[in-house]
């Protein structure tokens, strides 16, 4: 049973119990307690103990009792002054207990963000005046508008944010299909300047994060420079006044202004893929893409198809699967699908206490759950000495496969109907990681069925497969993902000489310097453009749309300063990143045959790599914040 804090509070001293705050220590992330008691304590017993995960009982039990007896006596609201640089670094070496080198130091060292604004960057000394009417337009007012937004706000730059939603938040105004929750948890999926937010799950539900989002733009001062249900039409360049002229459209009519820098904040998963499957206009029933989730559907006593097995599909077939008379969940290509530690649980009451008056256990816990990111790059990697010896790619990458093989099994009740169906025959970490919402164990339910049979056509009444059975259903989902391919789209972007950005990206699909810039389009960024998708030694989303809007600023800042009005990429340093990138792509796992390349997202049409930045993290991290001058002309 779970204790409330007023249960456990003092009546005389308005303090938890003892017993209380031992509970929520058992339940706190121990990395991050560690971390934190030594911060405040330089107890050399903590520092020597290991990471959790290899704690003895003794270690553990150590690590528990100090920090009890610590919060007994000093629990208070609060959060600790950033430390000085060298102890930041020991504080951070202790946390994962490895030495880092400056790289992956200075990528790292805002993570557990104890500065107000970590990432934002400022002007050189005082603001200078600005040109009379100057204003940056940005578009969407998701995660990365936002990101955007507040840094302009905090620079006192004026800016218009545009969107066609009627409120922030991007993907999450639009998606609300069942169990809709993200796959990350809260920790590190929520801006580093907003500290301890108060999510009520660890994995916070679509709500909640637009909730979250709105309260951002409201609380920063982004909302009221915000024009909601305007959505982009048009962007021309005006070479001569080094301004970009946009139209867009509104309830009211076309609504045209101009601004002097243009950053699109569009999202990737804009775009849905039109279910056009064969016979779908003779289909009777209900065909409904997630992103278009009618508000109020009842699926009680439906019969129901689920189309796609990404991480839309598999997020909602187990709530489904609970309401519906027959569901049947239509696998293309199997995925692995792996669990994720407390996914779908609230925030313990008294996790919540220690969030609030342990200074310094929120910035940890966020380091430490970020810093589960650091080694993904090991998992992209070919060891041709294990290959030599007989193993798959390497022997990270075969030991997550060996697990999430027992694991699938153990979830199917070791039904060999399923699981010959369910392992995918290509490595674990080639396409975008699946979080599983009770998936595997739904498909082993009465009123639910895997179908892996392809879909021939569909009828009036339902799905005819590819071995001639015709399944009945009244709804089918198409959790068939989105056209990735189409970035800056469908809206209309002329740059210089009137080129069409989507003339330049022809050849083999969008590209753009560092995810951010394209040549012949002058004074504009993109956020999660393309290649941007950082696959190896992340750090989370969030924090990579702090750094991209940081860039676009440090542009902006160095173009005002120097009383310039133009900030394009050499066409020359486009060329020459783009091929360095096709490069260092090419030695990836998604690239490799084994990888799967022609059936992922990551990987565009043209067969090349199109989402995800292939660099090392701290690299890619180094590239977009020491900007190199020298691959821009500012005039
Ligand atoms: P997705 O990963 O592209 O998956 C699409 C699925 O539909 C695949 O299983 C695909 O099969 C299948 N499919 C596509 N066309 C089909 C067809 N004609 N017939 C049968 N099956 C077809 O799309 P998604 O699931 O919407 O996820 C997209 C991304 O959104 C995720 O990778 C993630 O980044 C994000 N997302 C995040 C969350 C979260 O954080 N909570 C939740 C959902 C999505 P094949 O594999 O054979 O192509």
């Amino acid at each position: 049973m779970t204790t409330t804090a007023s249960e456990s509070l003092d009546s005389a001293t308005g303090k938890p119990d003892p017993a209380f705050i031992r509970r929520a220590v058992e339940l706190a992330d121990l990395n991050a307690v560690r971390v934190a008691l030594f911060q405040h304590t330089k107890d050399p017993e903590i520092a020597a103990l290991p990471v959790a995960m290899q704690l003895d009982d003794a270690g553990r039990e150590l690590l528990i009792s100090k920090t009890t007896a610590w919060l007994e006596k000093n629990a208070r609201p609060g959060m600790p002054e950033e430390p000085p640089q060298d102890e930041m670094r020991q504080l951070m070496n202790l946390a994962t207990k490895e030495e880092m080198g400056d790289l992956e130091f200075d990528a790292r060292r805002e993570l557990a963000a104890f500065q107000p604004f970590p990432f934002q960057v400022n002007w050189t000394g005082k603001r200078p005046e600005l040109p009379e009417g100057f204003q940056v337009a940005v578009i969407g007012s998701g995660f990365s508008g936002l990101a955007m937004a507040v840094q302009l706000e905090n620079l006192g730059i004026p800016y218009v944010v545009l969107d066609r939603q009627p409120d922030p938040g991007g993907t999450w105004t639009i998606h609300r299909y069942p169990d809709i929750r993200v796959d990350t948890i809260s920790i590190t999926y929520e801006f580093p300047f907003e500290k301890n937010y108060p999510w009520k799950e660890y994995f916070g539900r679509g709500a909640d994060v637009q909730s979250y989002l709105e309260h951002i733009s409201k609380k920063y001062g982004v909302y009221e420079n915000t024009r909601f249900h305007h959505t982009l039409e048009k962007a021309t360049f005006d070479e001569e006044r080094n301004v970009w002229a946009l139209e867009a459209s509104t309830p009211d009519g076309t609504v045209s202004l101009e601004a002097n820098v243009l950053v699109n904040a569009l999202g990737t998963f804009t775009n849905p893929r039109t279910p056009n499957f064969p016979g779908v206009e003779d289909f009777g029933g209900i065909i409904i893409h997630p992103s278009r989730w009618p508000k109020g559907l009842d699926l009680t006593g439906k019969r129901v198809a689920v189309i796609g097995n990404g991480s839309t599909g598999v997020q909602m077939v187990a709530p489904i699967a609970e309401q519906v008379e027959q569901l049947y969940v239509f696998q293309r290509t199997p995925q692995w699908i792996s669990p994720r530690d407390k996914y779908g649980k609230p925030i313990e009451p008294e996790v919540r206490w220690l969030l609030d008056n342990f200074p310094g256990y929120w910035n940890w816990w966020r380091y430490m759950a970020i810093a589960a990111l650091f080694g993904t790059h090991g998992f992209l990697v070919a060891d041709p000495e294990w290959q030599a010896q007989g193993g798959a790619w390497n022997p990270m990458n075969d030991k997550l496969r060996d697990d999430l093989t027992a694991y699938i099994k153990a979830q199917t009740n070791g039904d060999e109907s399923l699981i010959s169906r369910l392992i995918p025959d290509y490595a674990p970490f080639s396409r975008r990681p699946v979080v599983d919402n009770g998936w595997y164990k739904a498909l082993t339910r009465d009123n639910v069925e895997l179908v892996t049979d392809s879909i021939e056509h569909l009828t009036e009444t339902g799905i005819k497969t590819s071995d001639g059975r015709m399944l009945e259903v009244d709804i089918i989902v198409a959790a068939i993902g989105f056209d990735i391919i189409k970035y800056l789209w469908p809206a209309e972007y002329r740059g210089t000489e009137g080129v069409d950005v989507h003339d330049l990206w022809a050849t083999d699909g969008p590209r753009a310097y560092l995810g951010m810039m394209v040549p012949q389009f002058p004074n504009m960024f993109m956020l999660y453009g393309p290649n941007s998708q950082p696959l190896s030694g992340g750090t989370g989303l969030p924090i990579w749309y702090m750094v991209w809007s940081a860039y676009a600023a440090q542009c902006m800042i160095r173009m005002l300063e120097e009383g310039h009005s133009r900030v394009e990429v050499k066409r020359e340093a486009y060329d020459r990143y783009n091929a360095a990138l096709d490069v260092e792509a090419s030695s990836l796992l998604l690239m490799n045959e084994y990888g799967n390349p022609e059936k992922n997202y990551y990987i565009n049409e043209h067969g090349r790599i199109q989402v995800s930045a292939p660099w090392y993290g701290p690299e890619f991290h180094r590239m977009c914040t020491q900007v190199d001058w020298n691959d821009l002309e500012i005039s």
